[in-house]
């Protein structure tokens, strides 16, 4: 039995994002003000005064596993911090002109207008992984405690399915699970609210969400994955402050996907591409089709004479509205992209992921000041989200990624005419709304023999392989741990997922993690853990949904500085 310490705190947040830095901020202003007008007999309830406010992330620093575009809109931060740009966030670019392009095979149409949700114009281009540096920062210098290196394993139940906060992972276990020299066990941290954001697919989230039912009514979550890399190019390629959305070439017509250029400070290109994780074909890989993205002309012609210098790979929830999880438990708010709070068809999240985690700390507020943390007063974190702004945003868009599960053409109809009508899908729309991803995986037999990436050259220069890209996403985990991938039954990726689907974690993963190889006779399933870069695709698009991602020792994973 190994004996914990227990660490007892008011509120822990439960990962460094956007979501959570924000409203660890807000709570801290909103604490004050509610004690001040309750002081004054302005405001029912009790005062709440100093309390302790945690925030554990498994980077070892805040950051370093943050990943996006990003193109951010400020509607948020401004609420957040008026004068953020005077107190230095760390904006790289503001936008400067938007253009949206739809690439054939060789050639590219661009219409007079752009899209009414890509314009962009007067936004800010951002690392968010700088910024959310910054924001740690900013936690810090307001009293709340940051726990990087301090992957949350567990989360911590009362008799009664409460939720009465974490506990974090061990450090020092060798491959094999033994304690070697350097254990250390995991603590107990015990808080009166628990906030989950920890980015797309949560591991906390994914056993609260079975365990409390959380999605029971809702529609299945569907992702997608972004490919990224930076790039810096000759001066003149692409200017800072430019904004590039682009449709159709590599994606076929069945595929959801898209890709993005925008144009940064001392000639560096963010360059990435989406796949939704929903596609049909097997043979698809994500990683390829930024790689096959690239060699477009258009596309490679920015990159000409340039380097890449920077990678990573990330999910985001893209169902919207309709597979937000419930956002509450007794003790616990979920929020951001663990939420589903990202806009897809404005290709953003990250104002809708601060402004949740701001109303999650109003919520918090008012259950600490009528002592009562129980889903009785956290539930009305919903309501403020409805009649928030982020209502007004999100739920126009409801139907926008399920449009596109019967194909491109009829997405584009129907996106059409949503944004007409606020909203309102058409005849055409699948019966389902959403499909959960891994369920539309069809069976290799049935998809025609392709030849997706032949003409991907993969020379180092403009396309790169996945343990290269790798190499650039600084990835670095102990190697004697036990491996942080779960595979429940690996029996069946040896015959069964073999033979129905060619074994996909070869080409869904961004980071060469999965490998069959030949033993036994047979080729059996190799999981090469140290080049994850938790990107959670494989939790999300095995078709037996037999591998779980679970965190591993703090402190591995990526290192997305400036990403
Ligand atoms: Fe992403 Fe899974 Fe590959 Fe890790 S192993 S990089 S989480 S797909």
């Amino acid at each position: 039995m190994i004996e914990r310490e227990q660490i007892e705190m008011d509120v822990v947040f439960v990962g460094a994002g956007p979501a959570n830095l924000a409203g660890a901020l807000w709570l801290k202003k909103k604490i004050a003000e509610h004690d001040e007008l309750v002081d004054r007999g302005l405001k029912a309830g009790h005062t709440i005064g100093e309390i302790e406010i945690g925030i554990v992330e498994k980077g070892s620093f805040v950051g370093a596993h943050i990943l996006s575009g990003a193109v951010m809109d400020p509607i948020a931060i401004r609420e957040l911090m008026p004068d953020f740009l005077e107190q230095g966030c760390p904006v790289d670019s503001v936008v400067t002109e938007d253009a949206f392009w739809y690439l054939t095979e060789k050639g590219s149409i661009a219409p007079p207008i752009v899209p009414p949700p890509l314009k962009n114009k007067g936004k800010y281009i951002i690392s968010l992984s700088k910024m959310c540096e910054w924001l740690g920062e900013k936690c810090e210098e307001a009293g709340i405690n940051i726990f990087p290196e301090f992957p949350a394993a567990e989360v911590l139940y009362d008799g009664n399915d409460r939720v009465i906060g974490v506990r974090t992972g061990d450090k020092g276990i060798d491959k094999d699970g033994k304690q070697k020299d350097n254990f250390e066990p995991g603590v107990d941290l015990l808080a009166k609210v628990t906030v989950l954001g920890e980015g797309s697919r949560g591991s906390l989230a994914k056993q609260l969400m079975a365990r409390l039912g959380l999605m029971e009514g809702k529609e299945a979550q569907v992702f997608s994955i972004g490919v990224k890399e930076l790039w810096e190019v000759p001066a003149g390629n692409f200017e800072q402050g430019r904004v590039v959305h682009t449709l159709g070439f590599p994606s076929d017509t069945q595929t959801y996907g898209g890709g993005w250029i925008y144009g940064m400070k001392d000639n560096v290109v963010s360059i990435g591409y989406v796949t939704g994780l929903d596609y049909k074909d097997p043979n698809i890989d994500p990683h390829a089709e930024f790689q096959k993205f690239k060699t477009h002309p258009k596309v490679a012609e920015i990159l000409t004479g340039g380097k890449m210098i920077k990678y990573g790979a990330k999910t985001i929830n893209a169902g919207g509205y309709w597979t937000m999880p419930r956002l509450y438990g007794d003790g616990v708010l979920l929020v951001g992209d663990t939420a589903s709070f990202l806009n897809g068809q404005r290709i953003k999240g990250i104002h809708t992921a601060m402004k949740s985690g701001m109303l999650a700390a109003e919520t918090i507020v008012d259950a600490l000041g009528h002592g009562d943390t129980s889903s009785k007063h956290l539930k009305h974190f919903e309501e403020k989200v409805n009649l928030s702004w982020i209502y007004d945003e999100l739920h126009p868009v409801r139907n926008f990624h399920a449009a596109f599960q019967k194909g491109r053409w009829s997405a584009l109809i129907n996106t059409g005419l949503q944004f007409l009508t606020k909203g309102l899908a058409w005849g055409f729309m699948p019966k389902e709304h959403h499909v959960a991803g891994h369920q539309r995986m069809e069976k290799v037999s049935a998809m025609p023999a392709n030849g997706r990436y032949d003409q991907v050259p993969f020379d180092k220069e403009l396309t790169f392989d996945k343990v290269t890209d790798v190499f650039y996403g600084a990835v670095a985990h102990d190697e004697d741990q036990p491996s942080h991938l779960h595979v429940l039954d690996t029996e069946i990726c040896a015959t069964r997922c073999a033979e129905e689907y060619d074994n996909p974690c070869q080409r869904f993963c961004p980071a060469a993690v999965y490998e069959m190889e030949e033993r036994n006779g047979r080729k059996e399933l190799k999981v090469n853990f140290s080049n994850c870069v938790h990107c959670k695709t494989c939790d999300i698009a095995d078709p037996y949904q037999i591998i779980n991602w679970v965190t591993p020792e703090g402190g591995g994973g990526p290192n997305y500085k400036g990403m």
